[in-house]
C-alpha cells in the first residue's frame, strides 16, 4: 500500500524533528549487524544482477562516479593490493587465466586447441599473429596482456591458436623463405 501525501508529510515532519535521533540509530544499527548487511547486500545484488547491469542510469552514474573519484579509486586499489599482496597476486592470475581460455576458445572456434598440431594443453598454447608483426605489436601495447587486449578491441580477425613449437617452427619457416613481418597486423573488425 502506497503512503498518502498526506502520511508522507507527517513523516516528513517527524523525520525533520528528529533526524539527529533517527540517524544516530541507522549509524548504530548499521555498525552492529555489519556482516548481516553486507550479505544481503551481496545476495540483493546476486539475485538482481542483470537487472542492475542493465539499468542505463545505474552504469551511468558509476562510470561517472568512477571517472569523478579515478584517484580515490587507483589509490584505494592499490592500497589493497598491498595490503592483500597474495590474494591479489592469486587473482590477477585467476584473471589473466579466464581471460586467456576465453581468448583462445575463441581464435579456436571453441576447439581450444592448436590450429597445426591439436595440442589442448592451454599451458602451452599462445596467439600467432597470422602474418607475422607480433613482436612490434607487443611493444605497440606495451605493458597490456595480449589477451586482454585482444578481449577489448572484440576479437580483430589476423590471429590463429598455435602451441609454443609450432610457433617456432612457423618463424624459422618463414625466416627459411625469407617472409619479412609485417609494419602492423592489427586488424580490427570496427
Ligand atoms: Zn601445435
Amino acid at each position: 500500500m502506497k503512503a498518502t501525501e498526506q502520511q508522507k508529510a507527517q513523516f516528513r515532519e517527524y523525520y525533520q524533528k528528529n533526524k539527529e535521533r533517527i540517524l544516530e540509530q541507522h549509524k548504530l544499527y548499521s555498525q552492529e549487524h555489519k556482516a548481516e548487511i553486507s550479505e544481503n547486500k551481496r545476495l540483493y545484488y546476486q539475485k538482481n544482477k542483470e537487472k542492475l547491469l542493465a539499468s542505463p542510469s545505474r552504469a551511468k552514474a558509476g562510470k561517472k562516479y568512477r571517472l569523478s573519484h579515478r584517484e580515490q579509486g587507483i589509490a584505494r586499489s592499490k592500497k589493497w593490493q598491498q595490503n592483500h599482496r597474495k590474494q591479489a597476486l592469486a587473482h590477477g592470475k585467476k584473471s589473466r587465466e579466464k581471460v586467456k581460455r576465453e581468448v583462445i576458445s575463441h581464435y579456436s572456434q571453441d576447439k581450444s586447441c592448436c590450429q597445426k598440431c591439436g595440442l589442448n594443453d592451454m599451458r602451452a598454447l599462445t596467439i600467432d599473429h597470422i602474418e607475422g608483426g607480433g613482436n612490434r605489436h607487443k611493444k605497440e601495447i606495451k605493458k597490456t596482456y595480449i589477451y586482454y587486449w585482444l578481449r577489448e578491441h572484440n576479437y580483430p580477425i589476423g590471429y590463429q591458436v598455435l602451441c609454443m613449437s609450432c610457433q617456432f617452427i612457423k618463424r624459422a619457416e618463414r625466416r627459411e623463405y625469407g617472409i619479412p613481418s609485417k609494419k602492423t597486423t592489427t586488424r580490427s573488425n570496427n
